[in-house]
């Protein structure tokens, strides 16, 4: 299995991509004709083919539902000046995607297989990726336990599946994060660097809470002493300190962000120290208060780079100043090689070729 040759496709009669509103797309609700998918059955990835999308029959039993190995992937198709389809730095997702696994007992899925099939999928629904500035197709890989079964191990059959939705341009207005002291994301240890499905479900009420409040995301503190800043909802995050950039380290709770990868990269690359540390919330309201703390932003696959305007915390209010001048700059370096407008100087782009 090392060509596209050995991915069957069934192609649907019906493509929906017409009665499409390119410039009106509902988030998150809007699928492409098309899904990939592959069964692990007896020990081995079976059957990679692409099929119209469709509900998929689950048994009541299948263990995700019950013990929740379930984990995803999030990633973005653009379309470069000359119509070339572009994926981004895929090759991340696929190691990403197998360190989730392992962690959740999961089988890994071949590096090829993934990749493959991303391009396709892309390929074959290239017609759904917008056109707009800042729109992309959005990619979303998953892997799931469907085997029927009431107990607890790990699971000896699932499903890796790809999906697409094309996504609008993200709206940039900046945020307010509310940090939280009592509830936390994830602990050393944890599942908290995996991209495991039940990490998001364990945010949700938490993040109702702080919507509540006036606030659009949760900001995470760490689990021993809520007192290190983690990351935001999906996104890591970074503060501008008196010329530099910190970044909060992998610790083996914060998710490993391919964008938080490329920001550092694109950072350096344009003369700035960037240090992954330990950073205490402390140190940000002393920074806020003394007017050392120049800029703080998010960053992640869905929303590129998001501007932070105040953190929440408890009765105090910390304030960021109301530009970003190199998350601004770092954004459209990113956006630019992301589309084929700039070199791609990292060699972080694939463009879709489905011949090789
Ligand atoms: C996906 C995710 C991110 C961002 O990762 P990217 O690879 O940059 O999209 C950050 N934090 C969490 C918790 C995430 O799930």
């Amino acid at each position: 299995m090392t060509s596209s040759d050995s991915i069957k496709i069934n192609k649907t009669q019906n493509s929906r991509v017409a009665g499409v509103d390119f410039d009106n797309i509902p988030l998150g609700r809007t699928f492409t004709d098309h899904m990939f998918i592959c069964e692990f059955v007896d020990g081995a990835w079976k059957n990679p083919r692409i099929e119209p999308l469709e509900k998929i029959p689950t048994h009541p039993a299948a263990m995700a539902l019950h013990y929740g190995q379930a984990i995803f992937e999030g990633m973005k198709a653009t379309m470069d000046p000359g119509g070339n389809p572009l994926l981004f730095r895929p090759e991340q997702n696929a190691a990403r995607l197998n360190f989730s696994a392992r962690r959740m007992g999961m089988p890994e899925l071949p590096e090829y297989l993934f990749i493959q099939g991303l391009k396709v999928l892309v390929e074959l629904e290239r017609n759904w990726i917008p056109k707009k500035e800042g729109s992309a197709l959005y990619l979303r890989p998953f892997m799931y336990a469907d085997e029927p079964f009431i107990g607890m191990r790990a699971a000896t059959t699932y499903k890796f599946i790809i999906i697409a939705s094309p996504a609008g341009p993200f709206f940039s207005k900046r945020i307010k994060l509310w940090a939280e002291k009592k509830f936390i994301r994830a602990a050393e240890g944890g599942t908290g660097e995996a991209k495991a499905a039940g990490n998001y479900a364990a945010a949700i009420r938490p993040t109702e809470i702080a919507k509540s409040k006036g606030y659009d995301q949760v900001l995470w503190l760490d689990s021993l002493e809520r007192n290190y800043i983690q990351e935001v909802g999906t996104m890591n995050i970074f503060f501008k300190i008196n010329g530099s950039f910190i970044t909060p380290e992998l610790d083996g709770a914060v998710l490993n962000g391919i964008t938080r990868l490329s920001v550092i990269t694109i950072l350096k690359d344009e003369g700035f120290e960037v240090t992954e540390r330990k950073i205490s919330i402390d140190e940000i309201i002393e920074a806020s208060r003394d007017g050392s703390l120049e800029e703080a932003f998010g960053t992640g696959t869905a929303v590129g780079i998001a501007y932070i305007q105040e953190i929440g915390y408890g009765a105090s209010t910390i304030q960021v100043s109301d530009s970003s001048p190199i998350g601004e700059k770092v954004n459209t370096i990113l956006n630019g090689i992301k589309t084929g407008k700039l070199e791609d100087r990292f060699n972080w782009m694939v463009k879709i070729d489905t011949n090789d």
